[in-house]
């Protein structure tokens, strides 16, 4: 297989596992341009597809290469010259405008209106896109989410003046998008002539990319400066894009200068950030740090009760609380299960009745054990994920890629079915149980600070949930 095939192969891989408007713009005229010694360098038109398909894509582009090459052990990204790629760069870059206005991103799915093309110069009181729906009175408060409501509403009576820059952080489906845009509705409430920008980091790229291919980079930013309140959401986002951070950087100085106030969000602290430039880290850290954790149990039935009632639809205490009790990762799967509960019972003409709800959820509250998923078939999972025998992974070799595929398999095991550290220290060749409580806890702990890890663990719980 030459250079040209084993792209054209890859790619087909990579087709098949991210959004279309996604693989369109950013693996557009590539090529590999070199293959010795299991590194890969991938020619690519431009910074932006070279950051993208760096921090982005890595895994994905190892993977599906991995598949025609196995001795492959890096990849990179080079930028090829203007003369080597001149129109298709042009080109390049008019895809990359269309594919992402086309898809709608979360800030639009958000503000519950489709994403406008309009440019920022000519929309930053129009184009605010804040849900009216995201207020503070419908936010409901419990230990996990109240100092980052404090925050934010301090910051909405003072704008500029207390908290600057406010940074809050948390898991997804937490309320971070609902608390930032509370602001903003807060803010204009009260003085409507106030400028406000509501922008997720992705978005805020685009933009910015858009602006670089008008050539209208200082409107981009002197719009910016104009600005009394301008909120970012999930700024992790911006992790490894250096051109970007640069930008936000010095539209972020020039604001703060003048006391304007900047929210940001992210789906972890500052620090965390992996590839965030330390200047960035350090402002953000200069500012109010507030974090929203996950609902306890009584604030999930406090949102529940209070959305219910929104929705004019009664639920009785016992099944409130069944609900709060089964779904307890985020608040966003809590609506869910609430909008499909009202639905269901618009649609069989029936009340939601415990039984009747236990019905409805049953196939979101199940676990893998219910499904009938085997250990046998994590293991197979996994040995199919890693390209590894099922017998190398049962085997007591030591070496570390595999132990970190056994360690997954492991995890899987107990988080989803349950299964005893016994029996899968059993199941892996008669190990010791402890190795398989270590193994868990090892995991469990990786995922929360190693995105890898984290991202391994949700494909493998998709295909296990596919089956
Ligand atoms: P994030 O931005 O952290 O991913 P969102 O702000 O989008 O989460 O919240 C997901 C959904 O849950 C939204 O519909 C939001 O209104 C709702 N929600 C989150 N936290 C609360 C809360 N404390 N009270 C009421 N609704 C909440
Ligand atoms: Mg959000």
């Amino acid at each position: 297989m030459n250079n040209a095939e084993l792209w054209q192969a890859a790619l087909g891989e990579i087709e098949l596992s991210i959004s279309k408007a996604n693989f369109s713009t950013w693996f557009k005229n590539t090529s590999i341009v070199s293959n010795e010694n299991g590194k890969v360098v991938i020619g690519v038109p431009n910074g932006f597809a070279k950051e993208w398909l760096e921090n982005k894509y890595n895994t994905y582009i190892y993977k599906a290469i991995r598949n025609f090459q196995d001795d492959v052990r890096e990849i990179s990204c080079v930028i090829c010259s203007n003369d080597q790629l001149p129109r298709q760069e042009t080109r390049k870059i008019d895809s990359v405008i269309s594919t992402q206005q086309n898809e709608k991103s979360e800030a639009a799915q958000n503000a519950g209106f489709a994403q406008s093309s309009a440019h920022f110069h000519h929309s930053t009181q129009e184009g605010i896109n804040i849900n009216p729906r995201y207020k503070f009175e419908n936010f409901i408060v419990g230990e996990n989410n109240e100092l980052a409501r404090a925050a934010c509403y301090a910051v909405s009576q003072n704008l500029g003046k207390v908290y600057n820059p406010l940074f809050i952080y948390g898991g997804v489906g937490l309320g971070k998008t609902h608390l930032l845009q509370s602001i903003g509705n807060e803010v204009l409430a009260k003085d409507p002539t106030k400028k406000i920008k509501y922008i997720t980091s992705e978005r805020f790229a685009n933009e910015l990319i858009d602006s670089i291919r008008n050539q209208t980079v200082n409107d981009f930013k002197a719009a910016y400066q104009a600005i009394d309140l301008l909120i970012i959401d999930d700024v992790q986002f911006l992790a490894g894009k250096e051109k970007t951070q640069n930008e936000f950087f010095h539209i972020f100085n020039a604001l703060y200068q003048i006391n304007k106030q900047i929210v940001i969000s992210s789906d972890r602290p500052p620090k965390a950030i992996a590839t965030l430039e330390e200047r960035l880290k350090s402002r953000f850290e200069g500012g109010m740090i507030a974090d929203i954790g996950k609902p306890d149990l009584e604030t999930r039935i406090a949102i529940l009760k209070s959305k219910s009632a929104e929705k004019n639809c009664y639920i009785d205490e016992e099944t409130i609380r069944y609900i709060a009790e089964n779904i307890k990762n985020n608040i966003r799967e809590l609506e869910g299960a609430l909008n499909r509960i009202v639905a269901a019972c618009e649609f069989n003409k029936k009340l939601p009745t415990l039984k009747f709800v236990q019905q409805t959820l049953s196939e979101i509250i199940s676990s893998g054990k219910k499904k009938g998923i085997q250990p046998q078939d994590v293991i197979a999972a996994i040995s199919q994920y890693f390209n590894i025998p099922v017998k190398e992974l049962i085997e007591k070799g030591r070496k570390k890629e595999i132990a970190y595929a056994r360690h997954l398999a492991m995890y899987l095991m107990r988080s989803e079915l349950n299964t005893s550290y016994s029996s899968i220290g059993i199941q892996f060749g008669g190990r010791d149980h402890t190795t398989a409580l270590h193994a868990f806890e090892k995991i469990a702990k990786d995922i929360e600070n190693d995105d890898k890890v984290k991202e391994d663990v949700a494909i493998l719980k998709d295909r296990l949930y596919a089956i």
